[in-house]
């Protein structure tokens, strides 16, 4: 199951996230955005955001 990834509306714009993401799938804005379909769940932007406002969002399998 893929991780997924949302930035909050309390982000600040700082471009950290944006400058760490290896598949440069952060895009400038207010709040900044994840592409969900190039980004690959690495959490890495996460982990540099100062500001802890990207959350992992948990996804349910609809049927096991
Ligand atoms: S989880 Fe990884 S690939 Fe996805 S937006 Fe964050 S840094 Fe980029
Ligand atoms: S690092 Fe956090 S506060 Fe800075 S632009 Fe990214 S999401 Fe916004």
């Amino acid at each position: 199951m893929r991780k997924r990834y949302i930035i909050t509306k309390e982000c600040v714009g700082c471009g950290a996230c944006k400058t760490i993401c290896p598949k440069h799938c952060i895009s400038k804005g207010q709040p900044y955005t994840i592409k969900q379909s190039q980004c690959i769940g690495c959490g890495l932007c996460v982990s540099r955001c100062w500001r802890n406002v990207i959350k992992l969002i948990k996804q349910e399998d609809a049927k096991a």
